[in-house]
């Protein structure tokens, strides 16, 4: 993994400054891929697409509009990612101004939640969250395309988290692309489990 430097962005509210690496080139060595789509690749990070100003909290994306001038200053904080409420604040806010930003956000807020449960704690701390978990499934189900094959994998995984075993196996099982025989084998052996809690998927 080779990192290129920073780029910087500009609270539009405050004016304030926060970096962001971006990479030369990397590569997905030890990456692991969960079933709700997110992948873990430790020579390939991600980085924040959308941030919280850390002087006055403001919610705004990372982006041409936001992106300004290298700065000089060492003292610049790096772009956090947001925790799940702050995801949800953004789109309170209206910052999913289009389908592909508001599953963006949304599959975020299931990837936070669910980053307790695959980094070893259990999956909800608190009843807010388990309210928040609950509205956003509902809504992702409401917005995903399931002839989209991606969205469709996403709607399947969402089934299992609900408990509906039967509906997620259907699902994968449409499935037709031989390459992605791996995905649907390690879907369907977690669906006869009954397992509701996301899952590594591990190459055969
Ligand atoms: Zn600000």
């Amino acid at each position: 993994m080779i990192l290129g430097g920073d780029d910087y962005f500009e609270c539009p509210v405050c004016n304030t400054f926060v970096s962001r690496p971006f990479l030369l080139s990397g590569n997905t060595f030890k990456a692991r891929l969960y079933s709700d789509g997110k992948k873990d690749a430790p020579m390939l990070p991600e980085f924040p697409a959308i941030t919280k100003c850390p002087n006055c909290y403001h919610i705004y994306w990372l982006n041409a509009n936001t992106k300004c001038e290298k700065q000089n200053s060492e003292q610049i904080p790096n772009a956090e990612f947001l925790s799940a409420f702050d995801l949800q604040r953004a789109i309170d806010e209206g910052l999913a101004s289009n389908r592909e930003n508001d599953i963006y956000l949304r599959q975020r807020i299931l990837w936070t939640i669910n980053d307790r449960f695959r980094y070893g704690f259990s999956l909800f701390n608190d009843y807010e969250t388990r309210v928040l978990w609950d509205s956003n499934q509902l809504r992702l189900l409401a917005i995903l395309d399931e002839n989209q094959l991606n969205e469709k994998i996403l709607i399947a995984e969402i089934c299992r988290n609900m408990g509906a075993f039967s509906k997620s196996r259907d699902l994968i099982s449409s499935i037709e692309h031989n390459d992605l025989d791996w995905v649907k084998a390690a879907f369907i052996e977690n669906i006869d489990k009954r397992n509701k809690n996301v899952f590594e998927i591990k190459l055969l």
